[in-house]
Formats: structure tokens, C-alpha cells, sequence
């Protein structure tokens, strides 16, 4: 569903936003795209446990973990970070996911990097048998898949297509099926220029462009600006944007708007990638430091 966005513009320029965070109370946004085709296949490959890896409050974790009781699955989170077993009553994130059911696997930051190596994944099937691997974030060829299927025929009429980017699956999808007159931009939320790269392994088109410059010092980090951007944007729309992805995104848009950065009487389309099951947890931080909350919700 597309909702008008009625913000003040310059230029003529006009704003709509993809509510995908709609799509579903718990699977949130684009996870709920990413995970589609990969379900499907892990039915179709008769594997009854789904494992998967995500950071401490990983709105992919909750989907999955969400996702496998819905649909019958055993589900592990490997999770990055061996000290957060303890602490798992202080995470919304983890608790949620570990209510629907979920496995966890806690390992240090260096383990984790070795997540995608053949050893290390032989070591999980000795611990836990037999699995269904989705990787980090979901990204993978099903992903695109169910990622692709995010613009549809209403959405023609936009000139630029705009979303978060994380692991770049969603926006690969994105690409991959945008027209050839649209331009679509991603804001990583993240620093580092592998993105690119990985957008190209999965992308069959050239239309897009990363804008780098709205990651607020990297992944998960927030200053003061955002988290007022982004309470003052629900005020005034009622659309709730979360502090890692969407509200870095939108926050981007808006600057670029009123920088001249679109023509004229651009129409412009926002994709809500969802992620709200987060604001949980940095309302969490934000408190422990004595720092604006997020008022949304
Ligand atoms: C995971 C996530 C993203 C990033 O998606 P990628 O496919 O990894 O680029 C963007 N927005 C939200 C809300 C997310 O949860």
C-alpha cells in the first residue's frame, strides 16, 4: 500500500511511501519478502529446522524466529556476540525471538566472521543436524526473488524508488524489477564500500546508485538529529520510521530534496522496509544514556 506523505516540498516534488512494515505484525517489511521463496525452499528440501545469523537486536532474527512457528519450523540464531547469553531479558529482540521458539547459538565477534566458511558451517551441522541455512540478513537468489516482487504496476508513475540498504538484497530485488525510466537510490545504513559489489552479484541492471553519506557513523549508531527527525516525521505524517534503516533513509530524502538534489516535480517513492521491533531496544540505550527517546508507537 502506497501512502501519500504531506510534508512540505520545494519544487513540485512529490512523496509517497510503501508501508511494507504493514505487510505483517511480526515479519517485518522486507524480511517478509527475503523469507518467502527461502520457506518455501526449505519445504521443498524437507528440512524441518531453518538456522540463520544475525546482531543482538536483528529485526531479521525476530522475523525468522517468528516466521518458524508460524509455519512449523524449528529455528537456531547464531548470534553475534557470546556475551549477550546472559543478558537476553534485556533484549526485546532476543527474548521475542527465543518466545517464538528459537535456538540460540552465542558467538564472539570473531567466530562470527567466520559464518559463511565451509568449516565452520560443518561444525553447526555436527551440533545441531540437519538445517536449512539462510544466510546473514537473508540475502540470497530466493531473497532477491521475494524482493522483486516489492514494486507493482501502480508504482510505474514514480520517477526515483528509495530504500535503506543493509546486506543490498532488497534493493538488488528492487532493481531488478524497477522500469527502465526509474532511478533507484540506496542509503546504506551502514559504512564501507563492499555494497556495491554485492548489489552487482544479484542486480541485472545498471538504473541505481548508492548515496553514502546518511549512515550517521555506521550501523546502529544515532545522534540526537536522527532520533528528532524522526519523531518530528511521525508527528506530522503518523509514520513511524526505525532509528537503523528507514529513519536514516528518509531522513537522506528529505535532506537531498531540499538540497536541489531531485528536478523539478520529481515523483519520488519511499519503500518502508519496516524494522519497527527495534525501537524497542534502542529506546533501551538511548535510556541507559539519558538521551531522547523515540516516541513512536
Ligand atoms: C534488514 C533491513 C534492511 C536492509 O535490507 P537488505 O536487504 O539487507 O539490504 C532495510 N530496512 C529494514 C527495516 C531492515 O530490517
Amino acid at each position: 500500500m502506497n501512502q501519500k506523505i504531506t510534508y512540505e516540498l520545494p519544487n513540485g516534488i512529490s512523496l509517497e511511501i510503501k508501508r511494507e512494515d504493514l505487510l505483517h505484525p511480526f515479519i517485518s517489511g522486507n524480511k517478509f519478502r527475503k523469507l518467502k521463496y527461502n520457506l518455501l525452499q526449505a519445504k521443498i528440501e524437507k528440512q524441518e529446522t531453518v538456522l540463520t545469523f544475525g546482531g543482538a537486536y536483528s529485526n531479521h532474527i525476530a522475523a525468522v524466529a517468528y516466521a518458524g512457528k508460524e509455519q512449523g519450523f524449528k529455528t537456531i540464531g547464531v548470534i553475534r556476540g557470546d556475551e549477550l547469553g546472559d543478558k537476553i531479558a534485556e533484549n526485546p529482540t532476543l527474548q521475542f525471538a527465543q518466545e517464538c521458539g528459537m535456538q540460540f547459538e552465542f558467538i564472539t565477534r570473531d567466530a562470527y566472521r567466520l559464518k559463511t566458511e565451509t568449516n565452520f558451517i560443518a561444525n553447526l551441522k555436527d551440533k545441531f543436524g540437519s538445517f536449512y541455512l539462510v544466510p546473514e540478513g537473508g540475502t540470497n537468489e530466493y531473497a532477491i526473488k521475494g524482493c522483486e516482487e516489492i514494486l507493482t504496476e501502480e508504482d510505474a508513475k514514480f520517477d526515483y524508488v528509495c530504500c535503506a540498504v543493509g546486506t543490498g538484497g532488497t534493493i538488488s530485488g528492487i532493481i531488478n524489477s524497477a522500469l527502465p525510466h526509474q532511478k533507484v537510490l540506496g542509503f546504506p545504513a551502514l559504512k564501507g564500500d563492499f555494497l556495491k559489489d554485492e548489489i552487482r552479484k544479484f542486480a541485472t541492471k545498471e538504473n541505481w546508485e548508492l548515496i553514502t553519506d546518511y549512515h550517521f557513523g555506521g550501523y546502529g549508531k544515532v545522534n540526537k538529529e536522527l532520533i528528532q527527525f524522526i519523531n518530528q516525521f511521525y508527528r506530522q505524517t503518523e509514520v513511524p520510521l526505525d532509528p537503523i534503516y528507514t529513519g536514516k533513509m528518509v531522513f537522506g530524502v528529505i535532506d537531498l530534496i531540499q538540497k536541489g538534489y531531485f528536478p523539478h516535480n520529481s515523483k519520488i517513492l519511499l519503500i518502508h522496509t519496516g524494522g519497527l521491533q527495534g525501537i524497542q531496544g534502542m529506546n533501551t540505550l538511548l535510556k541507559s544514556k539519558n538521551k531522547t527517546l523515540i516516541e513512536v508507537q
